[in-house]
């Protein structure tokens, strides 16, 4: 589905990202740990142009997506529609409804008319538990219901692909498991998904693979089976803790 050839990416003298190499099929979940300043968040925008690239390419169901110095390429404008992302931070619309948030999805405008829109936007709504939430404000919201909206959000785009960079991370403890339980939901119907994640039990117990990324690189890219059976560095091991 998602290919990363050789990417690199610099900020002044520091290389962020040096030469990465990545291939994401088509239904799989990638979990991506690792120490805080790591490259994660700057490899998970990346895959979906939020950060240009000094080097390298990324190649979308075939075709080039982004390449190096190019924010927007050619295939940019449809591919942002298939990737669909989430953030820490949720980034939903302030002044608009819930259900507003979903229907302004450019990819309903061209789609559906208005009663359509809503009646999609109220369906992933439901999905994610925020149905009876529809038509109240962000800041009427706790940050779980609100990264559940956001979620739902993103869906309403229609995403081949799902992106998450840190979902929980900004959340109280007891939110944390709410939106877990919408992400794993979306795994279990097959959803094409990259998770940024600092929850190293739900990354075990959902990803096909796990990847931990050190000083730019990727250090180890295996399924949680070789985690678990302990063939790995002890010092990843140690990393990921109990759940390993
Ligand atoms: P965390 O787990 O703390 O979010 P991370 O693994 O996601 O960390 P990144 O956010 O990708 O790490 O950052 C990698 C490095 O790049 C860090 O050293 C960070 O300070 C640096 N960096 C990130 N964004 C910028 C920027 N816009 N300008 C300069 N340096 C940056």
């Amino acid at each position: 589905a998602l290919r990363l050839n050789q990417v690199r990416k610099r900020y002044g003298s520091h290389e962020v990202l040096k030469g990465i190499d990545l291939k994401v099929a088509t239904g799989e979940v990638i979990s991506v740990i690792g120490p805080s300043g790591s490259g994660k968040t700057t490899l998970i925008r990346a895959l979906n142009g939020l950060e240009p690239i000094d080097v390298g390419e990324v190649v979308l169901f075939g075709e080039s997506f982004i390449t190096a110095g190019e924010r927007h390429g050619g295939r940019f404008q449809q591919g942002i529609l298939e990737v669909g992302m989430v953030f820490q931070s949720f980034n939903l619309f302030a002044h608009l409804s819930v259900v507003d948030n979903l229907t302004l999805a450019p990819r309903y405008h061209a789609r559906l008319d208005a009663t359509q829109r809503r009646q999609q936007a109220l369906a992933l709504l439901d999905k994610v538990g925020m149905l009876a939430h529809a038509e109240k404000y962000p800041h009427q919201l706790s940050g779980g219901q609100q990264q559940r909206v956001a979620i739902a959000r993103a869906l309403a785009m229609a995403p081949k692909i799902m992106l998450f960079d840190e979902p929980t991370s900004a959340l109280d403890p007891e939110r944390v498991s709410e939106v877990l339980e919408v992400i794993r939901a979306l795994a279990e119907e097959g959803m094409t998904m990259v998770i940024v994640t600092h929850e190293m039990a739900f990354a075990m117990s959902i990803s096909d693979r796990i990847l931990f990324m050190e000083d730019g690189e990727i250090h180890l890219d295996a399924p949680p089976m070789k985690i678990r059976s302990g063939e790995i560095d002890p010092r990843i091991s140690a990393f990921i803790g109990p759940a390993a």
